[in-house]
């Protein structure tokens, strides 16, 4: 006996994107003495720079009470080439300068986005105020990286600012457009390959609908709450995240209220060469970074 029926899936299901894996944070390090972070970008294995491109770095900060000081806790002067730091501030309060005569204060909820490209030495320090009273510290920073036609152009900065940002409505909860767009809103960021990046606010129990590119390098953050993907997978506090490059749509759901930070970026297909503050195509031009460098090129910074 032979069915006349042949099954065919819903689409639904055939477009859905899964989740890969979800990572713990690691032991905290700090950087300078201002910013105590765990990094998941490049230190664990499945989030390598090739695999999260072009999301090179990601070190988060997750809420550490910092008490008052006289002395601005920070990271001093230092230089970078060939990729954009993007600062995202949840709370607390960030000074930045920079050897392009750039600088900004970038408060909770704020967005800082430096695109070192052919070269720019920075410092960045807790803000005067936020030194003398201290308080709760929490905050991103990303690198993400340029395309080889883009590396040596001239370095740029963006304060995005929170009220700058658009917002979707999503009933129970909100979706903020940090880069890239939502259903035909646009997010703030220039960006020179394409990115999304979006903080999403949800109820307990409320959903949000997520379609993104297939090809997109796609990863989130808990950075308050918890919350889970395709109503099966539990992402905890803190926890970050790896989704697959298999299908388009997925949903996450708020077990609490919750705070999530998305990524997701067309990957640069292009060799990676990283050293420190620099990240290039080849050895060759990690070794010019250094000469120029110390020769001086990359500007003066107090
Ligand atoms: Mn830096």
């Amino acid at each position: 006996m032979v069915s006349l029926f042949t099954f065919v899936p819903e689409r639904i299901n055939m477009s859905q994107r899964t989740t890969e894996a979800v990572f713990p944070p690691q032991n905290p390090h700090f950087v300078g003495d201002g910013f105590r972070v765990h990094n998941f970008i490049p230190s664990y294995r499945h989030l390598s720079m090739q695999r999260m491109s072009p999301f090179i770095m990601l070190d988060y900060g997750s809420k550490f009470h910092f008490p008052p000081s006289d002395k601005p806790r920070g990271v001093g002067v230092h230089p970078h080439r060939g990729f954009e730091t993007v600062t995202i501030a949840y709370k607390g309060r960030v000074a930045h300068h920079d050897s392009a005569g750039n600088s900004g204060v970038i408060g909770e909820g704020d967005v800082q986005w430096m695109t070192a490209a052919s070269g720019v030495l920075h410092k960045e320090y807790h803000e005067e105020t936020f030194t003398k009273t201290g308080g709760d510290f929490q905050m991103v920073q990303l690198w993400v990286n340029l395309p080889a036609k883009d590396k040596m152009s001239k370095p740029k900065y963006q304060e995005i600012t929170k009220s700058s940002m658009k917002v979707v409505d999503l009933g129970e909860g909100s979706l903020e457009i940090i880069a890239g767009e939502y259903k035909g809103e646009k997010g703030p960021a220039s960006t020179f390959t394409p990115v999304y990046i979006y903080n999403i606010r949800l109820k307990k129990g409320a959903s949000a609908e997520i379609n993104l590119p297939s090809d997109f390098n796609t990863a989130m953050l808990a950075v308050e709450g918890q919350f889970t993907i395709n109503n099966a997978d539990a992402v905890p506090t803190d926890h970050f995240a790896l989704m697959r490059n298999d299908g388009e749509t997925f949903t996450v759901t708020g077990v609490e209220d919750a705070l999530i930070l998305l990524l997701s970026g067309q990957p640069i297909h292009e060799p990676i060469a990283a050293h420190g503050p620099f990240v290039m195509n080849t050895r060759e031009e990690i070794i010019e970074a250094f000469t120029d460098f110390e020769a001086g090129k990359f500007g003066h910074l107090d």
